[in-house]
């Protein structure tokens, strides 16, 4: 399966915003866009002139911003995005909402995992039960009323252990619901748009892909 194997932090260099793409390592010092600020490519303490970009540039710009967030390669953020255009309601709405029913973002959303890419791995390696049954493809949609648990397997992984002693203090989003004792995620209603802490302008996203 085609991957994005570039270095993750650079995408917010790129973006010159920081985009969490890394879990507990943004908040930190450690987080590269404190340390080096600039654009990649450009030698620091050389200055540099501010990149300056067009409305297609601006757009171009949004869209990479929420491909990067939910980690998703052009192919099948498009798809997403035509799904949504489909879709009754306003299109930048359905786009947020659809990417935010991705079973990897939700495992996310759940504290399951300390960032998507995280998330994302946990699915794919077959940890994580979808209404009871093992699901290991992250672009699954959830829906109103599904389950996300562990796999009795996957309960004795040192991972999990100190997933579950550490659950306690992790805030969920109130589209969703979790049993921290047994670690099962429910989602109790799909999100509203307002309820997305969304990084990008969905409007811009629209526009990228009219032309
Ligand atoms: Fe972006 Fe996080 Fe890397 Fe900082 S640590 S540059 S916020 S992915």
């Amino acid at each position: 399966m085609a991957r994005y194997i570039e270095p993750i932090c650079r995408l917010c260099r790129r973006n010159n915003e920081k985009l969490f793409l890394k879990g507990a390592r943004c908040y930190t010092p450690k987080c590269a866009m404190d340390k080096r600020p600039k654009p990649p490519g450009q030698v620091p303490g050389r200055g540099g002139r501010r990149r300056r970009f067009s409305d297609r540039g601006l757009q171009l710009r949004e869209k990479q911003k929420a491909r990067y967030t939910y980690g998703m390669l052009e192919r099948q953020f498009k798809r997403v995005f035509e799904l949504a255009e489909k879709q009754a309601g306003i299109t930048g709405e359905n786009l947020l909402v659809l990417l935010e029913r991705r079973l990897d973002n939700v495992v996310y959303r759940l504290g399951f995992a300390d960032s998507r890419s995280q998330a994302r791995q946990l699915v794919q390696h077959g940890h994580i039960l979808l209404n009871g049954k093992k699901v290991d493809i992250p672009s699954t949609f959830v829906k109103e009323g599904d389950t996300i648990g562990w796999r009795e397997g996957s309960k004795k992984s040192e991972y999990y252990k100190i997933l579950a002693e550490s659950i306690e203090a992790k805030d969920i989003l109130n589209w969703l619901s979790l049993d921290k004792v047994t670690m099962v995620g429910q989602v109790m209603a799909l999100p509203t748009p307002d309820q997305v802490d969304a990084k990008f302008d969905g409007k811009a996203v629209i526009e990228y892909y009219s032309r």
